[in-house]
């Protein structure tokens, strides 16, 4: 869509930088409530990282696999209604030295390691490593990642699920990392491969491209236009601007550039249906670069659809310490990066007429059920300000 930049009044309520799904859900409440919005994205598509590219009739992710997950029934009522969720669960496995074990950790993972049947059998074997893992701390706290996993989980898989995944993830010891990463993952008594609690999860059908067009269908767009090479003409056509891009470079990197961790992918089309039979495959070893193997086709093909598609996409997944002109996927939760990014945040605080938000804009890691919220938010404390004014 063709915008015509040459007016002389405020033509837009907002201006939104960025068409990830902040961006987007931000435009589509505001849109709805009568307000006008152009959206812009220095990509040439839309949808920030929930981007999907069709290759070969599948939709690829291109920036990551991504699982929609959520309790929150607003949140899932919402994204529901502006695109049918299948029903995909996520359930990884893990491959060791050829050996596969499914995770979550729950009883399927303990019987692969130990043999152990029941939930009782489990819970010894665990309270058995568990207490190794206690006489090593002698009474104190876990320091880090490996004395964490130890303590929650026992030695066996620590050394076989943990150690190698996680320091190829984070490009550190397991030792030099915080325990916190750690207690995030279930750990589960019962035969039960869900990656996720949450009470609702799935994939928009025909791919989130479709919520993103949906979220976008009465607003208008620029693509391939960056912020920051055509401020004064943008700004000058909107009241006020929703950022999502990154903080630093709002503020001209002033303190310094912010960190972040990113992945490579090495997609290639395989000339067979079913390639590993699963839609994630981590690959725990040490030895092995890459951390895991996406199947995409199985987010959104089920039964004999699988079949049907005779070729099949696959990523592996490399993760590495981002440099310039990478994409900026994970914030680095250090103390460096923390106190920068506050005073970021401070500086975003006092600027006038500019709404924060996003992963980038916040520099914090958010699923999308937690974006979409926060988008949702933002729009009415920004209305329900606006009028106070
Ligand atoms: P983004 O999607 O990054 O959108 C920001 C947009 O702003 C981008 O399109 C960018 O091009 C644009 N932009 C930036 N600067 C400018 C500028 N100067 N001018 C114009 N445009 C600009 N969440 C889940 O719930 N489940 C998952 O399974 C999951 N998997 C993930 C896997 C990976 C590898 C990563 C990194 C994240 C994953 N997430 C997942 C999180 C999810 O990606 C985020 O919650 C979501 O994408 C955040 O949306 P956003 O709009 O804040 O940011
Ligand atoms: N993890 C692991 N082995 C696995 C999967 C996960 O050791 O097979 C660890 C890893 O340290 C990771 C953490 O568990 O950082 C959290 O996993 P999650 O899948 O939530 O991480 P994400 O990839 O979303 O950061």
């Amino acid at each position: 869509m063709n915008i015509i930049m040459n007016t002389s009044f405020k033509e837009y309520d907002y201006l939104i930088v960025g068409s990830g799904l902040f961006g987007s859900t931000f435009a589509h409440q505001a849109t709805l409530r009568g307000k006008k919005c152009l959206v812009i994205d220095k990509r040439p598509h839309l949808g920030g990282n929930v981007y999907c590219e069709k290759i070969e009739g599948i939709n690829v992710h291109k920036y990551g696999a991504h699982i929609f997950h959520t309790s929150n029934q607003e949140v899932w009522d919402f994204v529901s209604s502006i695109v049918e969720f299948n029903r995909y669960t996520n359930s990884p496995i893990a491959n060791y030295k050829g050996k596969l074990y499914n995770l979550p950790f729950n009883m399927n993972t303990f019987h692969q390691m130990w043999g152990v049947i029941t939930p009782i059998e489990a819970e010894a074997k665990l309270e058995e490593q568990r207490a190794e893992a206690r006489a090593m701390l002698n009474g104190r706290a876990p320091q880090n990642l490996e004395e964490q996993a130890q303590l929650l989980i026992g030695k066996d898989i620590y050394e076989t699920l943990i150690r190698g995944y996680t320091e190829k993830q984070w490009g550190r010891k397991c030792v030099d990392l915080p325990a916190f990463i750690i207690r995030r993952l279930p750990v589960r008594m019962i035969y039960d491969n869900n990656y996720f609690n949450d009470k609702y999860q799935g994939i928009p059908i025909g791919g989130y491209n479709k919520l993103i067009e949906g979220l976008l269908q009465d607003v208008d767009i620029k693509l391939e236009c960056d912020y920051f090479k055509h401020k004064n003409e943008l700004d000058a056509i909107c009241k006020r601007v929703v950022y999502s891009g990154p903080i630093d470079e709002f503020f001209d990197y002033c303190y310094g550039r912010l960190n972040y961790r990113t992945v490579s992918f090495e997609t290639t089309v395989k000339n067979t249906s079913n390639y590993q039979g699963n839609a994630v495959v981590n690959y725990t070893e040490r030895d092995i670069p890459y951390t895991r193997i996406i199947e995409h086709k199985h987010f959104e093909m089920f039964g004999d659809e699988i079949q049907k598609c005779s070729v099949s996409v696959i990523s592996k997944e490399y993760s590495t310490e981002w440099k310039e002109g990478m994409e900026p996927y994970y914030p680095v939760n250090d103390n460096l990066n923390n106190s920068l990014a506050d005073k970021y945040r401070e500086l975003a605080s006092n600027t006038k007429d500019v709404i924060f938000g996003g992963r980038l804009a916040e520099y914090k890691y958010y699923d999308m059920a937690p974006i979409v919220e926060k988008a949702i938010k933002a729009f009415v404390l920004d209305n329900t300000d606006s009028r106070k004014k």
